[in-house]
């Protein structure tokens, strides 16, 4: 049985591409408001990992539970709506929306819609709802956002987009938060804006798992980390221990 305050737990997942193993038999518990790091090689399975906690794919063995609840095989609308949101390695955002209106759409959880229909017909959730605006007002306010409320996310520094993305994250209340190398392509500055924004979601009661190459960042900002190589966990524990684990020595000299 699960224990109470664990707001995510895979239990001996195993996802198969044909021949390949991307993750082979990976256990891991992460309790509520803890930041996880995932980290590992290129290709070691972080990546589908995501994928399989957020319902993109269905895993080959296994099991997922959100809070104690078997969510194993459901499709990602319904995890959305059930807390779990995730950015992704690339940024998608819509691209000819404002900030604001990206904020208002994700807003927009009227948990029976599946969010992709609405750049058909954008302007009907931007129309009406005072409350969604007074929401999508404290996001920008709260991420720094209020110069870049009404213009494109295109025409913004990427640093800027990362953030928007995180807000956009934010917008659905999440319970369980996934961020795929959210430091990517940051600058120092940013990183470090970024871990402090991170921090202030976990204290806000929201469990982050992050995958990240930055090992600084890691390091700083994890309260765990789970290591994984060829699809599996290698190593599993506190920063500075999984750091000097010779089994992720090896692996990331062999990276
Ligand atoms: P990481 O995120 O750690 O770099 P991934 O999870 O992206 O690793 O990939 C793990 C392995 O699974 C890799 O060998 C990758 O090529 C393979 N893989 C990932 N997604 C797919 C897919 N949709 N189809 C086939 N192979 C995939």
């Amino acid at each position: 049985a699960a224990a109470a305050g664990v707001a995510l737990e895979v239990r001996e997942v195993t996802k198969r591409f044909k021949g390949l193993v991307a993750l082979d038999e990976v256990t891991l518990s992460v309790p509520a408001g803890q930041i996880r790091g995932i980290v590992g090689p290129n290709g070691s399975g972080k990546t589908t990992l995501f994928n399989v906690v957020s319902g993109f794919y269905d895993a080959t063995a296994g099991s997922v539970l959100l809070g104690g609840r078997d969510v194993t095989g459901m499709a990602p609308y319904r995890l959305s709506q059930l807390g779990v949101a995730r950015t992704f390695q690339n940024l998608r955002l819509f691209e000819d929306l404002s900030v604001r209106e990206n904020l208002l759409l994700a807003l927009d959880r009227t948990r029976t819609t599946w969010i992709w229909r609405y750049p058909l017909l954008p302007w009907k959730v931007v129309a009406h709802d005072r409350a969604l605006h007074r929401r999508a007002a404290e996001l920008i306010g709260r991420f720094g956002l209020d110069e870049v409320a009404d213009a494109e996310p295109r025409s913004l520094p990427y640093g800027i987009q990362r953030r928007i993305e995180l807000a956009r994250a934010m917008a659905m209340s999440p319970a369980l938060l996934l961020l795929d190398e959210p430091a990517a392509g940051l600058n120092g500055e940013e990183v470090r804006r970024l871990a402090e924004i991170v921090r202030s979601i976990r204290d806000s009661g929201v469990t982050v798992v992050i995958i990240e190459h930055n090992m600084g960042l890691v390091m700083s900002l994890c309260d765990h980390v789970t290591v994984l190589s060829s699809g599996k966990v290698i190593a599993d524990g506190a920063p500075a221990e999984v750091a000097v684990h010779p089994d992720v020595v090896a692996a990331y000299l062999g990276d």
